[in-house]
């Protein structure tokens, strides 16, 4: 860690916080470290699993939530299946993503953060993706200026190309045919509607 740790500027409520969000067991975490041996992203990441969980444990909310760790997580469970003290890792990252959103903390990792953002509103509108609006919008708010969003696009072109090759790209949308069905299970999980 680049900053020495603040014990000031720690939030005793934080594991609490993760609990309701989701997110148990923090607190049975003894620092073994199979989480972080065997999680297939943690060459991504800024902090690995095992530190997350560790400042969870010590109340560094901020660090935690601006950390790009949690945005890199695929939640694979791999981490959550090992651990011989039942640290739920994988509903812990998250409830972290759900925190962050929630307080408007703004993540190290922008890039990370507007993919997840963008799937679930592509998703949400079609019950289904449709890969090129994906790229469009994921573009558009993964990149500062209207010049990065176009050489973004054209950067990701081959790979669309390669993928209409081979007929796994649609060109036009079409939606799933219960899409009020879609929009309730969106409300829950916004927490909308219960
Ligand atoms: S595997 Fe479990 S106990 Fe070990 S460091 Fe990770 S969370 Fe902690
Ligand atoms: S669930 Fe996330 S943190 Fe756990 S091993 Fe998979 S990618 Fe790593």
């Amino acid at each position: 860690m680049e900053e020495p740790i603040r014990l000031t500027e720690c939030d005793p409520n934080f594991i609490q916080e993760v609990a309701e969000a989701g997110g148990k067991n923090v607190q049975l975490c003894f620092q073994c470290g199979t989480c972080s041996g065997g999680c297939p992203t943690a060459y991504a990441m800024d902090y690995t699993p095992r530190q997350i969980i560790g400042m969870v444990n010590l109340g560094m909310r901020n660090e935690v939530l601006k950390s790009g760790t949690i945005w890199v997580c695929s939640s694979c469970y791999t981490c959550m299946t090992r651990c011989p003290r039942g640290v739920e890792i994988t509903k812990v990252m998250a409830a972290l993503k759900s925190i962050a959103i929630k307080s408007g903390i703004e993540t190290k990792n922008k890039k990370a953060a507007a993919f997840y953002k963008t799937f679930v509103e592509v998703a949400g509108a079609y019950g289904r993706l449709f890969e090129p609006m994906l790229f469009l919008k994921f573009a558009l708010k993964a990149e500062d200026s209207l010049t990065g969003s176009v050489a973004r696009l054209l950067k990701d072109a081959p790979f669309g190309l390669e993928l209409t090759k081979k007929g796994k790209l649609a060109f036009m949308p079409s939606k799933v045919k219960n899409m009020q069905q879609i929009k309730k299970i969106y409300e829950k999980a916004m927490g909308g509607s219960k």
